[in-house]
């Protein structure tokens, strides 16, 4: 019966980080104790480096404190400037790195399935000054990287990824984050690996590793030597610890949430007006994110009142990424900006709902949360 469902006892969150056990994490905090080294690429940082290297399927690695200063030194290191294209559907940081390096952002409209940047609007935004694409891998799936390439090869600019989302995503057995000039990923607790805080820039040309490994250390090469007007991005001991110990529990976490996954679509494909997307072939994915869209026509209920309404169920939510960047009031004066010029990402960003997904929750959380859903419907 759909109007008897009750709602959850304890709250259902968005996501819950991953908290390895206190006492595995402990052990580790005695050993930096011990070893009276906090940060500046001690013995955690050095180790995690080169595992996320191996994990992570790169040729060069650095860690950040966050990825927001990761992307902003990547921008820096690779001296970007003028305009560069990138998406308004992502997290803020995506634009703000640009504008705090004084470029101007040029935004492009997204694909309609995949909400990333629409490759064949691309070419149409490039003029003299563009110097750079920053797409997003949003929700962890990839962009049209061997498209991007070409363009960039042919207008010679430089492609750098925001694959925040992304950590873990393979496109025919290539890491994700070793194609464009340098990609990004965030170590967020919100994401499903994470060191706390933290970040990292993958890249395949060892000169550009070393860049940005002085950039994030205030440009000291040596103790006689500094090279460059570097900034601090640096990633301590303790989280680099963290790192290490959640990366043992990250295929685990991936199974249960690729499970949980399944378990949505099982459960809402078919129902009328609600869309996700479904895997693509040659992709490995994470599994990190469950985003559906709602079309109010056809589930005849908006997105809006879904998000609001599932709170009486104590379910809450997320309506990423909303509001739009381009609609932000400091960007929404910038041309590009124009709603009329991006008709799909402002359509898509009334849609999205993200919905709860942690390893903790199980099947039958899952059944409930869609079975609430559904009896929202019209
Ligand atoms: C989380 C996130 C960032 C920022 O990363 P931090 O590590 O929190 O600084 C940037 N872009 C996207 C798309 C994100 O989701």
């Amino acid at each position: 019966m759909k109007h008897n469902i009750k709602g959850f006892e304890e709250p259902v969150y968005i996501t819950r980080p991953l908290l390895p056990n206190l006492d595995q994490v402990n052990k580790k905090i005695k050993k930096i104790w011990t070893s009276k080294w906090l940060t500046n690429n001690g013995k955690q940082h050095q180790c995690l480096e080169n595992r996320l290297q191996d994990f992570l399927k790169v040729t060069n690695l650095s860690l950040f404190n966050n990825g927001t200063i990761a992307l902003l030194i990547a921008c820096r290191a690779l001296e970007l400037s003028g305009e560069v294209i990138t998406t308004p559907f992502s997290f803020p940081a995506t634009t703000h790195v640009l504008e705090w390096n004084n470029i101007t952002p040029v935004f492009c409209d997204v694909d309609e399935q995949t909400m990333n940047i629409n490759v064949d609007k691309i070419e149409d935004l490039i003029t003299e000054k563009t110097t750079a694409i920053l797409p997003v891998h949003v929700f962890g799936v990839p962009c049209d990287v061997e498209r991007i390439q070409k363009i960039a090869d042919d207008y010679n600019l430089k492609v750098i990824y925001d694959a925040a989302h992304a950590f873990g995503v393979e496109i025919n057995n290539q890491g994700i984050g070793e194609f464009g000039d340098a990609s990004m990923m965030s170590f967020h607790a919100t994401k499903m690996y994470h060191t706390l805080e933290g970040g990292s820039l993958s890249c395949s040309d060892p000169e550009l590793k070393e860049k940005f490994d002085l950039m994030k250390n205030f440009g000291i090469k040596n103790e006689e030597q500094i090279v460059m007007p570097g900034i601090n991005g640096k990633m301590n001991e303790i989280q680099a610890a963290i790192g290490l110990i959640v990366l043992e529990h990250l295929e685990d976490e991936r199974n249960k949430r690729k499970l949980l996954i399944n378990t949505y679509k099982k459960c809402l494909r078919g129902v009328k007006g609600v869309y996700f997307t479904e895997e693509i072939k040659g992709v490995k994915s994470n599994y990190q994110y469950f985003v559906i869209r709602i079309d109010e026509k056809e589930f005849g209920r908006s997105r809006d009142y879904v998000y609001e309404k599932f709170k009486e169920f104590n379910v809450f939510t997320r309506k990423y990424f909303h509001p739009l960047i381009s609609n932000y009031s400091f960007y929404s004066q910038l041309s590009s900006a124009k709603k009329s010029k991006l008709p799909v990402a402002n359509n898509i960003v009334k849609k999205v709902l993200s919905m709860p997904l942690y390893g903790e929750l199980n099947v039958d959380d899952i059944n409930k949360i869609c079975d609430i859903l559904k009896s929202f419907k019209r």
